[in-house]
């Protein structure tokens, strides 16, 4: 057999596919069994979330010489069910999942860089700003380019920067400060006196992600990224498959298509196991622990102190700051609704 003749289902299995009625199922199958056998090399990134079950479900079904690799990277701060859930996959599917060291740890990051606040990009643009010493002021782009020339995108962020789009309008940017209601105006009257920082998601996911596809000379890399989870992480891509030049190898999302409904399909129909972070915790979706960007953080954490007390007094050791200026910031939003 040919190395990469890898990728293969059996016609009972198609006819099995076919009776599910489902297209995007189907097409994630095709797509997925042309992707691998043009690879040498894969990998599959798993997060120990339901979407990251669901492509170990659909790649252990392609690679029938089991030759992908599969790896998941400890950030340093992980739930414990996360953590039995990797282990109970390893059986279930008879693999072998590498638990990969972040470069840095998530709790090391937050204290030596700076806490996570609201999202990626906004965390980002404020340790940039923060970084020029900027003082939070409300003045035009041109003044502010002046006074602090060597941070432009982080200033059309903070003031809204228009730009002309193909057909000639003239549109502000969907990344800047304004899609947070009231945000420039909450930061000007409390401007933050701790370091904001997103580089935890760069140390403790990013560079170790990278740093093992590099070690294994992987072509291919594959996630559970959807469409529509929304977000940064999907809006950075228009398909299932990509090449990354910052990893040097292909990237293919197998479940890109997918909405709600056919995961419950898929799940139901493979009888797809998910971690106890769904099972018994009840939780809709899993991240990184506490992450301040979760938009539904408060149930989470009531969550985390039920069924991960330890983590949760951790979480709020970590995340305390961004926890206590995101709550200022839901108060200052709401009493600005309230003026209108
Ligand atoms: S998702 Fe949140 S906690 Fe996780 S690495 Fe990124 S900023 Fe840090």
């Amino acid at each position: 057999m040919y190395k990469n003749d890898r990728s293969g289902i059996s016609e009972k299995f198609a006819d099995e596919l076919l009776t599910l009625n489902n297209y995007t199922i189907l097409d994630s199958f095709a797509k997925a069994q042309s992707v691998l056998s043009r690879s040498r090399n894969a990998v599959v990134s798993l997060s120990g979330g339901s979407d990251s079950d669901i492509v170990l479900d659909i790649i252990s079904h392609v690679d029938n010489v089991g030759e992908v690799k599969y790896f998941w990277i400890d950030t340093g701060f992980e739930y414990n069910a996360t953590k039995e859930h990797l282990d109970c996959l390893e059986k279930k599917y008879n693999i072998k999942i590498e638990r990969i060291r972040a470069v840095k740890s998530i709790p090391f990051c937050v204290h030596h860089y700076g806490v996570p606040f609201l999202s990626k990009y906004v965390s980002e643009q404020m340790m940039r700003l923060q970084a020029h010493n900027f003082k939070w002021e409300d003045k035009p782009l041109h003044e502010l380019m002046q006074e602090y020339p060597r941070c432009k995108t982080s200033l059309q962020w903070w003031c809204n920067a228009r730009y002309t789009d193909d057909k000639g309008e003239v549109k502000i940017s969907r990344f800047s400060i304004s899609q947070f209601k009231w945000l420039k105006e909450f930061i000007i009257a409390n401007p933050p006196d701790f370091p904001i920082s997103n580089k935890c998601c760069e140390y403790a996911k990013k560079k170790a992600a990278k740093g093992y596809i590099k070690e294994n000379g992987a072509d291919l890399d594959i996630t559970g990224i959807r469409k529509s989870e929304g977000g940064i992480r999907s809006a950075n891509y228009k398909s299932c498959f990509s090449h990354s030049k910052e990893k040097d190898c292909d990237t293919y999302r197998p479940i890109f298509r997918y909405n709600d409904n056919d995961k419950k399909i898929y799940e139901q129909h493979f009888d797809v196991t998910h971690s106890r972070c769904y099972t018994e915790y009840g939780m809709k979706r899993t991240g990184c622990v506490g992450c301040p960007f979760n938009p539904n953080l408060i149930d989470e954490l009531n969550v985390i102190q039920k069924y991960e007390p330890a983590l949760y007094n951790a979480a709020i050791n970590i995340f305390g700051k961004s926890y206590e200026y995101s709550k200022k910031y839901r108060e200052f939003r709401k009493k600005m609704d309230g003026r209108k």
